[in-house]
């Protein structure tokens, strides 16, 4: 799930121009085109992977905010969720951002916007993301999320046009949308530069919008997260992305969690993990301790003769599963720490308890220096 840097995606430096980052963008567009790498999945994750670079290289506001703060400065920015998106409709982005020409008629070819402008699209999907602690998705919660969209225009409701207009025939192309060049037998027909093949043109565009139909937006909703999720995993919200064109629906919103990291426990699928110091002493003589779970500390009694890294299990204190709702374990892993800085008394203790240990060695220590001597012979 991890992002990588738009930069290193594009192939630019930081201090790119947005001339070289247009560029770098269609080369890579046109080398992983979907139309020239059929049926290659990753050649198609490539090509989405770069029109997101480009979307935020190519903006201004965006790529301030990337290169101040990373991916995590575009939370709420509007970011659409190329991932989850049709191929087909990012030739459309682009010419909904960029307005169509040469550039990005060698990327797409015609194709996509004959099939646009036939009847009603549905608007695109957008993504934002929301940071839960452990104890949120232990419980499930509700969040409040704000982000900005592109909306349909209040003034204009959509057209573009300024009030009491409406938009006109092209004359460049009288409304086909298409130029024919040249003459006799090898007559080239392509696609209207003027009106972008739409056939139409605003002659005088709405002032809130200037002429684009939609406007940005902040929109606040309320999002149901339940209990188990997992980093990355995306949870979406129907209709909440970008209006549709044509009549067409509203796309959706993916919201996908991030977990923020939790102070003592760390999350093992729906276990809990808790790495708990204990003394060189409890470990040899046993002891009750306090160990860190989601709520508060709980106690847990250690045996006497625990070895390092023992793994204690208490049964029932993890996280849900997000399908099933069986609740994993917490698990208590503990390090025996070495003492360091002892007195002249602890000391002398130790000194003698080494002296009956020589008298009557452990078992198992034994055994070690048995077999090492074995292996190397005496000498
Ligand atoms: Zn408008
Ligand atoms: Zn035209």
């Amino acid at each position: 799930m991890a992002k990588r840097d738009y930069y290193e995606v594009l192939g630019v430096g930081k201090s790119a121009s947005a001339d070289e980052i247009k560029r770098a963008y269609r080369r890579l567009a046109m080398k992983y085109h979907p139309d020239k790498n059929p049926n290659d999945k990753e050649a198609e994750t490539k090509f989405k992977e770069c029109a997101e670079a480009y979307e935020v290289l190519s903006d201004g506001e965006k790529r301030q905010r990337y290169d101040q703060f990373g991916h995590d400065g575009l939370r709420g920015m509007g970011m659409r969720d190329y991932s989850h998106m049709r191929w087909q409709d990012i030739g459309s982005i682009f010419e909904d951002i960029f307005g169509f020409d040469d550039f990005l008629g060698d990327i797409f070819g015609t194709r996509s916007r004959r099939a646009r402008r036939r009847g009603p699209s549905r608007g695109y999907d957008l993504e934002t993301s929301v940071e839960l602690t452990l104890n949120d998705v232990s419980k499930g919660v509700e969040k409040t999320i704000e982000f900005t969209r592109q909306d349909t225009c209040s003034e204009c409701t959509g057209s573009g046009c300024a009030q009491g207009t409406s938009p006109g025939h092209c004359p460049t192309c009288g409304g086909s949308g298409q130029v024919a060049r040249g003459g006799g037998f090898f007559q080239m027909v392509s696609t209207c530069r003027q009106c972008g093949g739409s056939g139409q043109i605003i002659a005088k565009p709405c002032k809130k919008c200037k002429g684009t139909g939609r406007i940005p937006k902040k929109r606040i909703v309320n999002i149901k997260i339940p209990a188990g999720v997992h980093e990355g995993q995306g949870i979406r919200v129907t209709s909440e992305g970008e209006p549709g064109r044509g009549g067409g629906p509203r796309g959706d919103l993916y919201c996908y969690v991030r977990i923020k990291p939790h102070e003592f426990l760390q999350r093992d699928g729906n276990n809990l993990v808790a790495v708990v110091p204990i003394s060189f002493t409890q470990a040899v003589l046993g002891a009750t301790i306090d160990v860190p779970s989601l709520n508060g500390t709980r106690r847990l009694k250690i045996p006497a003769g625990t070895q390092f890294g023992s793994i204690f299990r208490i049964k029932g204190k993890g996280l849900p599963n997000v399908r099933s709702g069986r609740t994993g374990d917490q698990l208590v892993q503990v390090m025996i720490e070495t003492p360091t800085n002892l007195n002249s008394t602890q000391q002398e203790l130790l000194r003698e308890f080494a002296e009956t240990e020589n008298k009557s060695v452990s078992p198992k220590t034994a055994s070690f220096f048995e077999k090492l001597k074995k292996y190397f012979g005496n000498n």
